[in-house]
């Protein structure tokens, strides 16, 4: 019963794992990875208080309590060192909230720790984190559910940083070479979005040559992100 996008985040998480989820709302995801027997602890992070007790009812229904502990917290420090938690999982919010959480809450991570992360638009910022605190992408999913595009980033700690071009930033490392017909219409969305962004600026006498230069310079890079996805 969980959705296409949580289950395709479960399929990372490895066996026997200790995982904090942050921003849990229902703690749909623990649970379910406790009831697939691969989650041996659980946290269950929130920093409102209404997903909060969402997320302690849930796991008390479902008779977890021993294994999920729910926890009112921002961010990362639901996390504490006794957990030894050994995966985090941050889904279903913009990838700029994503990579502030992380940024704020290093302090409570070790490095040690693989992360998977779904960001609902934004990922630019979620990749450049990872690039610049020496993660490593180690897979990448996009997949459309109920008219929505997700995308899912994993990343393992690595000893020397990674460097992603600015195309790989924005499209994924995996993604551009996947080409799922998914990211071309992703992408073709995002493009005809600008389109109409330029055609309103042309028409707009008073529109700064420079932006709307800025803006087509990003429709032809996405153009040819898309020819290549479709080759
Ligand atoms: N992770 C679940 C999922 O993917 O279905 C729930 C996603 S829900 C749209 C986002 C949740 O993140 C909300 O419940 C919100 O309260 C929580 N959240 C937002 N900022 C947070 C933060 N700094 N720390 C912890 N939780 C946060």
């Amino acid at each position: 019963h969980l959705s296409n996008r949580l289950q395709t985040v479960a399929d990372f998480v490895k066996a026997d794992a200790r995982v904090a989820d942050i921003g849990s709302d229902h703690a749909y995801l623990p649970v379910h990875l406790a009831q697939q027997g691969q989650l041996s602890y659980g946290i269950a992070g929130e920093v409102v208080r209404g997903p909060y007790e969402n997320a302690a009812v849930e796991i008390q229904a479902e008779g977890l309590t021993d294994r999920i502990i729910p926890r009112l917290a921002d961010g990362l420090a639901a996390i504490q060192p006794e957990d030894h938690i050994d995966t985090v999982t941050i889904c279903g919010m913009g990838g700029t909230l994503i990579a502030k959480i992380l940024e704020a809450g290093q302090a409570h991570l070790t490095h040690t720790e693989r992360l998977i992360l779904q960001p609902n638009v934004g990922e630019y910022n979620v990749r450049r984190w990872l690039q610049n605190h020496a993660y490593e992408i180690q897979a990448e999913r996009i997949l459309e559910e109920d008219g929505h595009v997700y995308e899912i980033i994993v990343a393992d700690p690595v000893a020397t940083p990674i460097t992603y071009t600015p195309v790989e930033l924005k499209f994924g490392p995996f993604l551009l070479q996947e080409k799922s017909p998914v990211l071309q219409q992703k992408w073709r969305r995002e493009q005809a979005r600008l389109d109409q962004v330029i055609t309103t600026m042309q028409q707009a006498k008073n529109a700064p040559a420079a932006k709307i230069a800025e803006f087509q310079a990003q429709r032809d890079q996405i153009q040819e992100v898309i020819l290549n996805a479709s080759k």
